[in-house]
């Protein structure tokens, strides 16, 4: 784990999902593999030379960007495949149940979290998939408020939500709103740094990249080491 500009004032904690509040290679795999299947069936070409020219093109955003890495959802634009057809493709080929199951230790440190900050998503997968993933970890109610007048109000932010990928400012600032937030009070928790914490920390929120669910369970003693709790 690694921490960056942890406010003092802390209010609102935004999630990355995959490969953060769970640890699954297998899912995480098949979130990349089944759309590369999916788009070199379309081009009749076989999913090995489908991948090799990702990889490839992934490789030269990177030399052409400082190093920096672009997401899924980009890659497959720059191959015609828009923002609105990507969540087509992801709500029809994501199948969190299948590998997910409830998580209790998940469970307890978002409860802790909770208590002290309002909690919330930004994720690169639709609003449907997260949904559906963190109700197969048994948590999404953490990320739920019941208005007055019985609305539930659901605190994710997806691919759906804005029609733009992570690394993007405005799924994070629509993160902050949602949370009732001002992003100097916000932390950005996600497995991969240039997608999830390099920008947040610029927009001035916190950061905290972790190499997994382990992590996330280490959160609520992190805050309280810290002094923020
Ligand atoms: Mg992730």
């Amino acid at each position: 784990m690694k921490v960056y500009n942890l406010p003092v004032k802390c209010a609102a904690i935004l999630f990355d999902i995959d490969s953060t509040l769970y640890t699954n290679p297998e899912y995480a795999r098949s979130q990349i593999d089944l759309p590369i299947k999916r788009l070199a069936r379309l081009r009749g070409i076989s999913f090995d030379r489908m991948n090799d020219e990702i990889n490839q093109y992934r490789d030269n955003w990177a030399k052409t960007h400082n190093g920096q890495a672009i997401s899924y959802g980009n890659i497959f634009k720059a191959f015609g495949v828009s923002i609105a057809e990507s969540v087509k493709w992801r709500e029809e080929l994501c199948q969190p149940e299948q590998y997910l199951s409830k998580d209790t230790r998940l469970r307890s440190a978002l409860e802790q979290l909770n208590k002290a900050f309002v909690l919330g998503v930004v994720t690169n997968n639709p609003v449907s998939i997260a949904e559906r993933t963190l109700c197969a970890l048994g948590v999404e109610d953490l990320f739920h408020t019941r208005t007055l007048v019985r609305r539930t109000v659901v605190r994710i932010i997806g691919l759906d939500t804005c029609g733009v990928s992570k690394p993007h400012k405005e799924p994070f600032m629509r993160a902050a709103v949602l949370c009732g937030a001002v992003p100097e009070a916000c932390v950005s928790v996600g497995d991969r740094y240039d997608i999830d914490i390099a920008l947040p920390l610029e927009l001035g929120m916190g950061g905290i990249l972790v190499d997994g669910v382990e992590d996330v369970y280490k959160l609520p003693e992190l805050f309280v080491k810290e002094g923020i709790i």
